[in-house]
């Protein structure tokens, strides 16, 4: 240590950095500017972990940033920021910011709740270290004299294995309530305590994130189910009693079911999803969603058909119910939700295996994704294993194997309508 905020005595040397965070280092240093690797990939590299991504913290502005790189970008308003662009990727290059009370005219605003809603005040590297959320997220790697700065007491918490909120936890709560959700997160993907001061909050203040819009929610859903630990995330969000706040129908679902077989079914899906995403396959949030809010639809679709729908308009009247419903809290965008509805509605035909029907269904763009579903309804013994693995089995067929397999069923036969005589 060379004066208490400064570590040299660390693991983190040149070559774990991307070349391209170098690069972005460098040219700032040598045009001048202090600038540090900061965040998130300052504590994986810590951890002995692969950082998800690279960003810096400068005290150049956004401006001389825009001027040191050609190939950079300016974006955003609430927070501008510089993206400096190596072909179709980039880096994100952030001004230190000052918190939301410093300032004078240009200061942070704070929305009446305590919200931050305006954050473009620049500030110096410790008021940036301090505005930042989690001690453990707050540490900046000087390439330079390969030193870290730690104005937070981030290193302590790191070897303490604990996730601490800078500053008092229920203002930094309040300011912005997804705090809560990322405490959660990290706790899970680092395998971290959740330090008791920034723990005990969270019980008592998650009625906040009502006023998080549903789109931010969206993002950091995608962030809580799609990072590999989902099955750890998803009980621990219920524990804290926010997951309710997520995805509201399916708490109350999961509340009032009699038996277990809905969290079973969820479960399941997320430990499929896990495994997928640890062993490089791809995942949409499509799949989440219609897991999520099966049993809302399966109960509207009920009610459908009770009031005398027919199939096909009974699961898409369900399926829009549900999704309208669910918007509310955490967005879906329709490019996904649109899936979702397809892998609903295509659950029925599943039942159908005489060729017409079979040979069309595999055909289907959503093929995958239902079945995937459909044997999930299997896995979680919603219904009989036999009728996943059949499908299992067709699909690896050639097509005469097929003919010859979905030959013995045969296509249902249509209801004839009585022709009133004239
Ligand atoms: P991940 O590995 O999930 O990307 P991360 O720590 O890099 O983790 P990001 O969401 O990418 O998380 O944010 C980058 C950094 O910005 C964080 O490390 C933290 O310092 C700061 N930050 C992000 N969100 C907030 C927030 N809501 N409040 C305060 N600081 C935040
Ligand atoms: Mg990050």
């Amino acid at each position: 240590m060379v004066d208490s905020h400064t570590y040299k005595n660390h693991s983190i040397t040149k070559k774990d950095l991307c070349p391209r965070a170098i690069k972005v280092l460098e040219s700032l240093n040598k045009a001048g500017h202090e600038a540090y690797l900061v965040g998130g990939a300052v504590r994986d590299l810590l951890l002995d972990k692969t950082p998800k991504d690279f960003d810096i913290a400068t005290a150049a502005h956004p401006e001389e940033v825009k001027r040191t790189f050609r190939n950079s970008r300016l974006i955003g308003r609430r927070f501008r920021l510089a993206h400096v662009y190596f072909g179709r990727e980039y880096l994100e290059v952030a001004t230190f910011r000052a918190p939301h009370d410093a300032g004078s005219e240009n200061a942070g605003k704070t929305a009446n709740d305590g919200r931050i809603t305006h954050d473009n005040v620049y500030g110096t590297l410790e008021e940036d270290a301090l505005r930042r959320d989690f001690t453990i997220n707050a540490l900046f790697y000087d390439l330079k004299n390969k030193e870290i700065k730690d104005y937070a007491g981030g290193i302590q918490d790191i070897q303490d294995k604990q996730i601490r909120l800078i500053g008092d936890p229920e203002v930094r709560y309040r300011e912005d309530p997804v705090r809560m959700l990322r405490a959660i997160r990290f706790a899970v993907k680092l395998d971290f305590t959740i330090h008791p001061e920034t723990e005990a909050p969270i019980y008592k203040m998650g009625s906040l994130l009502k006023n998080i819009a549903p789109a931010r929610l969206f993002d950091e859903a995608l962030k809580l189910f799609h990072g590999g630990q989902a099955l750890e995330t998803f009980q621990a969000l219920r524990r804290y009693d926010l997951f309710q706040y997520l995805f509201p129908q399916t708490e109350n679902d999961l509340l009032e079911e009699q038996d277990e077989s809905f969290l079973t079914f969820i479960e399941q899906a997320l430990k499929n999803t896990d495994q997928r995403i640890n062993s490089g396959m791809s995942t949409t949030p499509a799949f989440l969603y219609s897991v999520l809010l099966w049993a809302r639809v399966q109960q509207r679709f009920m009610l459908y058909r009770e009031s005398g729908q027919p199939i096909y308009q009974s699961t898409h009247l369900a399926a829009t119910d549900a999704l309208n419903e669910q918007v509310k809290s955490t967005a879906i965008p329709r490019r996904f939700s649109n899936v979702s509805r397809e892998i609903w509605i295509l659950q029925s035909r599943f039942e159908r295996k005489d060729c017409g029907s079979s040979l069309a269904l595999i055909e289907h763009r959503r093929f995958r994704a239902a079945y995937d579903f459909h044997c999930l309804r299997a896995q979680a013994g919603h219904i009989d294993i036999s009728e996943c693995e059949w499908w299992t089995e067709f699909q690896k067929l050639n097509h005469e194997e097929q003919l010859e397999q979905c030959k013995e069923f045969a296509r249902p036969r249509k209801k004839r309508r009585r022709r009133k005589k004239k």
